[in-house]
């Protein structure tokens, strides 16, 4: 289940922070982050702008 917020016009994955400007990479950061508890660099690349937030794995 995808938990990515759109937020002013850019995807936001939920566990990392990081911002994209399509859901599709919004989502693939997600189902990252969530199985692997860090974020792929393959995929952050493609973010825009800063977290919204530290990383906080729970
Ligand atoms: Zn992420």
């Amino acid at each position: 289940m995808a938990v990515v917020k759109e937020v002013g016009g850019l995807w936001v994955c939920e566990y990392c922070g990081l911002k994209y400007e399509s859901r599709e990479l919004a989502e693939s950061c997600e189902a990252w982050c969530r199985r692997h508890r860090s974020c792929n660099l393959e995929i952050a690349k493609h973010a825009v702008g800063r977290p919204l937030r530290r990383l906080v794995w729970k």
